[in-house]
């Protein structure tokens, strides 16, 4: 077994690497019961993930190369800390009775959830035996490896739609946009509730059709209660650096006023609700 380690609360933005370095790769994982994963960090007071007071476990591992991420140190397992599920309820009971007050719960993102499906799952789970709202926010691409199950431990998705164009979509993530959709389509047929991200970087996703394109098909979803415009930024510009990776969006500013609010109404006059 790899060696285990404690997380302790930190940051999003807090730079993890190398932390597990006989991790397997995050797409040859075979995961037996889901006891032990590996995490990057949490957050112990988010508004922003989901309703209410949200901790956010950020876990590590992700298939998709998106060139804007703010956060690669979550790509690999090995940079991840390797962690017991138990460890993480235990210290998600502690908070459980102030996250109820306020009407928020749990939040994993990361990475990529669905990347280490059983460990996520198992602490969904034991979330909602606390009592707790769960959610997940995933980009959908590992959608087909998730059963029922998995969905019923789940009160929400927060579901990343980077593109509604397969070749932008290819060429910011590196991967096929498909599995996403399918995704989407999947949770509107089971009523799952859903808010739809949407992140904004100039020059790669602000293309008109390429917003029109997820609104109209995002607008007749039931299950979407809201779609947020992510404005990109460039606070994760210092991981590409210190991971020695090339980063092709240093030059790329962060969205005008202007072209949010173009963005926020080509989502509002489609029919979807926005923000
Ligand atoms: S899906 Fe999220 S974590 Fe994965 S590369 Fe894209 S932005 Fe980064």
């Amino acid at each position: 077994m790899p060696h285990l380690g404690h997380l302790e609360a930190g940051n999003r933005h807090d730079l993890h690497i190398g932390i597990s370095p006989d991790a397997p790769d995050e797409g040859q994982l075979h995961e037996e019961d889901g006891a032990y994963g590996y995490a990057h960090s949490y957050e112990t007071s988010s508004r922003f993930d989901g309703p209410g007071l949200r901790i956010v476990l950020f876990v590590s591992g992700c298939l998709l190369r998106c060139s804007y991420c703010h956060n690669p140190d979550t790509w690999h397992l090995k940079d991840g800390t390797y962690i017991s599920a138990q460890e993480v309820l235990d210290r998600l009971a502690k908070f459980a009775p102030a996250l109820r007050a306020l009407d928020g719960g749990l939040t994993i993102s990361g990475g990529e959830p669905l990347v280490q499906a059983a460990f996520t799952r198992r602490i969904l789970a034991g979330a909602k035996q606390l009592g707790l709202h769960t959610a997940i926010e995933t980009s959908g691409y590992l959608g087909d490896h998730v059963d029922e199950k998995y969905l019923s431990a789940l009160d929400l998705v927060l579901l990343d739609i980077k593109s509604s164009n397969p070749e932008t979509y290819r060429s910011v993530t590196g991967r096929d946009l498909a599995p996403t959709l399918r995704f989407a389509e999947r949770l509107a047929a089971i009523n799952k509730p859903v808010w739809v991200r949407f992140t904004l970087v100039p020059g790669f996703t602000d293309d008109p059709a390429n917003v029109e394109g997820i609104a109209r098909f995002v607008a007749p979803m039931k299950n979407v209660e809201w779609v947020e415009v992510q404005p990109f930024h460039q606070l994760g510009a210092f991981k590409w650096k210190a991971m020695n990776l090339e980063y092709k969006n240093a030059q790329t500013p962060t969205p005008t006023p202007d072209l949010i609010e173009r963005v926020i109404e080509q989502f509002r006059a489609a029919g979807c609700r926005v923000r």
